[in-house]
């Protein structure tokens, strides 16, 4: 069995802690490598590694950095299509969903490139007599980045690019379901020319989570994973004394008005719905119809998902693969089992569906008359299932939507500018589209939900990533007035 290893200090490091979590391809349904999972000597060890280059980095010179960005997103382009098959085969997502996470990640990159100019502080000359003000962000130290599953190679990226861009080292968790997408980033950028030691990789579970976050060198930690998970390491790591900034789990309203365009609707909710088997946190699993639409734009989505190919990410046709495991799966499965029961009509079920047999697969399924209150409403379902919830009026589509514990994304499908409008400006959501059914901001804003899809006031990536990566120093200086020094500059004094 292939064994994945950590990275430490530019090599590969095996694990020694005698603990594994099993990597399976979710295609076949089959262990594909073991990965080792960090003792807190380990994790310690990386950590070490991390403040040892600090220094060094830091003092590298703004375009030295910016430099390094530049050739390793050069290597993340060339080496794309073994970067995808990478991504699918531990993730199960198709190839054209790896590209397109890896087309985002990319994006990150090319912010991180601009580094440069986002450093520069401000200055105001002569406050008062000789005195000029000024500031300057400095990088924090040792940072760690605690990742998900369902974007291993993106997600990284939404924090290390600029986290080391800044001057920072890194030691990177990523989730042991995908861990190799980590070591691909790893390789790539010590191939661009990044010192040993100012990125790192520990595998690992709770412990290692654990001991990042009680460790006294780490300034800081960035989460993104479930709500749960993301509520515990803010509150731990922001009482250790860390800067914490923790993405949490979601549940994506997407409103259709009765003006809309039905069949761009339909279109829109199929892809955001099942794009990467629904295991986005920015996925569309809740649809609201209002008034009249709900007949319209469930027959439209319905005529859609029989085209719609699931299968391995081997096979050129597919365009949506298994799940994560075989437990997510069944999970996700059983909210087709309960949604009768709860009054919930289940449309289409994906149980049903002509699938490959081996592999984690469930296919696309659409579950109408939802209603706050049943499973399938209430909780994050994170996989390929659709809930329809119909309501009266657009009054009663923003209340909805407002009174759910998530807010990370949403979307508006109207023809109408001004309801449009009105919509940004009621819901309380993070990160809002108007006839854009994933509204992921692009890398030079910043990424971040409301409620409990966020902990912490620091949103991820962009502009916000740069702020949350360093620190201001702010700085007051006199100096006297050259003309009535008395000290010998050794040439005449001149105003
Ligand atoms: P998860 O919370 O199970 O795991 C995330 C990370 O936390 C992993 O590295 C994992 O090893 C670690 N972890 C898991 N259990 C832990 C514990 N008890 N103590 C300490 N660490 C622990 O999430 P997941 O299943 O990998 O990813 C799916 C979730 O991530 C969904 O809820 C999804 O909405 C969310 N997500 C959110 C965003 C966002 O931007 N808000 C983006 C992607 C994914």
């Amino acid at each position: 069995m292939r064994s994945i290893d950590h990275w430490i200090n530019g090599r590969t490091v095996p694990s020694t802690s005698g603990r594994t979590g099993p990597v399976f391809n979710p295609a076949t349904g089959e262990q594909q490598a073991s990965v080792g999972l960090a003792s807190i000597s380990e994790v310690d060890d990386a950590i070490a590694a991390a403040k040892a280059a600090f220094p060094a980095w830091r003092a590298a010179s703004l375009s030295k950095r910016a430099d390094i960005m530049f050739t390793f997103r050069q290597l993340v382009v060339a080496n794309r299509d073994e970067f995808a098959q990478i991504v699918s085969s531990e993730h199960g997502k198709v190839p054209s969903d790896a590209a397109g996470e890896l087309a985002r990640g990319i994006e990150n990159i090319e912010f991180a490139c601009g580094i440069p100019a986002m450093l520069k502080g401000g200055y105001s000359e002569g406050v008062s007599g000789g005195v000029d003000v000024y500031s300057i962000k400095q990088p924090l130290g040792v940072v760690a980045g605690i990742t998900p599953f369902n974007f291993p190679a993106m997600v990284p990226m939404w924090m290390f690019a600029n986290a080391i861009a800044v001057g920072n080292t890194f030691v990177l968790k990523p989730s042991e379901k995908d861990p190799s997408s980590a070591l691909f980033i790893a390789e790539l950028l010590k191939k661009a020319g990044l010192p040993d030691g100012v990125f790192n990789v520990v595998h690992g579970d709770k412990v290692a989570v654990d001991r990042i976050l009680d460790h006294p060198d780490i300034e800081a930690v960035s989460f993104v994973g479930s709500t749960p998970i993301a509520s515990y390491i803010y509150s731990t790591g922001t009482a250790n004394g860390k800067r914490v900034q923790a993405l949490g789990g979601a549940k994506n309203h997407m409103v259709v008005l009765p003006d809309a365009d039905i069949n761009m609707a339909a279109d829109a909710a199929v892809s955001a719905a099942y794009g990467s088997a629904g295991e986005r946190c920015m996925a569309i699993s809740v649809v609201v119809a209002v008034g009249g639409v709900g007949d319209k734009l469930i027959d439209a989505i319905k005529d859609r998902l029989p085209k719609l190919k699931v299968g391995p990410g081997t096979d050129p046709t597919a365009e949506m693969g298994p799940l994560i495991t075989r437990e997510h799966r069944d999970k996700v499965a059983s909210y087709l089992e309960s949604a009768p029961g709860e009054g919930a009509t289940v449309v289409v079920d994906g149980r049903h569906a002509d699938l490959p047999k081996e592999g984690f697969f469930l296919g696309v399924s659409l579950i109408d008359n939802v209603k706050p209150g049943m499973g399938s409403y209430d909780d994050e379902i994170f996989g390929p299932v659709l809930s329809v919830v119909r309501v009266d009026t657009y009054e009663e589509a923003v209340d909805l939507i407002n009174r759910h514990q998530y807010g990370n994304g949403t979307a508006i499908f109207t023809r109408d500018g001004g309801a449009a409008r009105r919509f940004q400006y009621e819901i309380k959501v993070g990160m809002v589209g108007i006839n854009v059914p994933i509204p992921v901001p692009v890398a030079y804003y910043s990424f971040g939900g409301w409620k409990a899809s966020i902990f912490g006031d620091s949103n991820i990536y962009g502009p916000a990533g740069v702020d949350f990566y360093t620190r201001t120093k702010t700085i007051t200086s006199r100096w006297p007035d050259p003309s009535t020094s008395s000290v010998d500059l050794g040439f005449p004094r001149t105003r």
